[in-house]
């Protein structure tokens, strides 16, 4: 059958017209990509999405019908000039991922890992997870008729733990802190059991990372071509940043832009391994010999030992004059809590990590245009804001005890 993508070396820069598990560079070893060669008609992108399958095109997917949906992507675009301003930005936009069916980014790249394993006539699915993509695999999973196996590992917050059971997965809690020895205990179970490898990380299944790619076609669009000087994300593995990077390179070999924007990566100081590469100039294969070692932070979306995207995120933010930087605990919390209350916006701490960046960027350069990445609901984990926002106040039923109360 012909496809509408080739696979892609980004270490040394070549491709390869078919490619199969481990989906290794022949070359040089580092994991291939997946890359459109599909041009879509001019009003795919001048006409509003309904959801990502808008851009169905450029998807690896090869069967249409195989597509499952409950409406991810499609998310809003919002200005903030008001923080815009707090910042000294031209102009600050937030793309809201939280607005997805289960709450964050991860359904985009559900949603195309689950057409490609209905493709393999696939039975049952598998993730490691440290929440949002269990959440996401387990509701496509029941919307496909298909099983889901979730293992979940250390850093998965509780409250993601019961979404994603009540969609009807079989949920595992791993006792490992590092999200690398969980993938080996998948990747064995997948082998042994027949099951398709659905996790988010590209270095294992590079089709199970594309649907972010649609987030770079949406700011696109979103932004009438007028694309921002810098997109913020949040990096665990990686595949989010790496995808928006490949998204924007599409649109770049389609001819509808000329120059792509600066791309930032934000990790939790407590878990770097991103910024350690960049700093020392360290390539995705040296990466790999060293995990990071005992991740430790509130942001357990990004607490990722190892860059399981690094062969594609490492090269968005080198070749396009980006940047990487962690940020601490503390100012997590305080840009979840800034966000909330000035913009109504409740975000995962994963999200507010990129949020307590912008500062950075802001002394970097007066001026600029921003967009940055909201990949996940607050409302997903309110355990951990229990203990920062005030208790309701108990009063009697009458406007006297109101009126007190509101004076104390
Ligand atoms: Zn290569």
């Amino acid at each position: 059958m012909k496809t509408n993508f080739h696979f892609r070396c980004f270490g040394c820069d070549t491709q390869e017209a078919h490619a199969t598990a481990p989906y290794l560079c022949r070359r040089c070893g580092e994991p291939l990509s997946i890359e459109s060669v599909a041009t879509v008609p001019s009003a795919v992108l001048r006409s509003p999405p309904r959801s990502l399958w808008h851009y169905w095109e450029l998807l690896p997917v090869t069967i249409p019908n195989r597509m499952v949906s409950l409406g991810e992507g499609a998310t809003p675009l919002l200005e903030s000039p008001r923080l815009a301003r707090q910042l000294g930005f031209s102009r600050l936009y937030i793309k809201n991922e939280a607005t997805n069916p289960t709450g964050s980014f991860k359904d985009r790249q559900i949603a195309v890992g689950m057409a490609r394993a209905l493709e393999l006539g696939a039975h049952t699915v598998a993730v490691v997870s440290s929440g949002n993509v269990a959440c996401a695999a387990s509701a496509y999973a029941a919307r496909a008729g298909l099983r889901a196996i979730l293992l979940m590992h250390g850093h998965a917050a509780s409250a993601k733990a019961t979404q994603a059971a009540a969609y009807g997965a079989r949920c595992f809690r791993v006792c490992s802190p590092a999200a690398s020895a969980v993938f080996d205990l998948c990747i064995r179970a997948c082998r042994e059991h027949g099951w398709y490898h659905l996790s988010t990380a590209g270095m294992y299944e590079p089709f199970n990372v594309e649907g972010a790619k649609t987030i770079a076609y949406e700011i696109y669009q979103q932004t009438d071509g007028n694309l921002p000087d810098w997109v913020v994300a949040p990096v665990g593995g990686g595949g989010l940043l790496g995808g928006i990077w490949r998204g924007f390179l599409d649109l770049k070999r389609m001819g509808l832009i000329e120059t792509l924007p600066r791309l930032a990566g934000i990790q939790a100081a407590g878990c770097a391994p991103l910024v350690d590469a960049i700093q020392n100039n360290r390539s995705f294969l040296e990466t790999l010999q060293t995990p990071w070692q005992n991740p430790k932070t509130i942001a357990g979306g990004i607490a990722d030992d190892i860059l399981f995207d690094g062969h594609t995120v490492l090269p968005a933010i080198r070749t396009t004059g980006g940047a990487a930087f962690a940020v601490a605990d503390d100012e997590i919390r305080e840009a979840q809590t800034v966000l909330a209350r000035n913009e109504g916006l409740l975000c995962e701490p994963s999200s507010a990590a990129a949020f307590a960046a912008l500062k950075r960027l802001s002394d970097i350069e007066r001026g600029l245009s921003v967009c940055v990445v909201l990949t996940g609901s607050g409302i997903k984990d309110l355990d951990a804001l229990r203990d920062q926002v005030p208790p309701a106040i108990a009063i009697d039923g009458t406007l006297e005890a109101l009126t007190a109360a509101l004076e104390r």
